[in-house]
């Protein structure tokens, strides 16, 4: 039990690692973000709040 749930906190960990945190309202990014050089953000609004008005969401493509 125990060793099946430390392997679960785990891959959280990794995930929490690998995934890049919006710069705009810090919200994790997992799965579909935005990307502007070095910049991410969860979706084209917060995009926008940065200034950044090139980005659009991928739902709206
Ligand atoms: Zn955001």
């Amino acid at each position: 039990m125990n060793e099946r749930k430390y392997t679960f906190d785990s891959f959280e960990c990794a995930i929490a690692m690998l995934a890049p945190v919006c710069d705009s309202c810090g919200t994790q990014i997992i799965g579909h973000g935005l990307e502007n050089g070095d910049q991410f953000f969860c979706c084209a609004g917060c995009a926008r709040q940065q200034g950044i008005t090139q980005l659009r969401d991928h739902a709206e493509l």
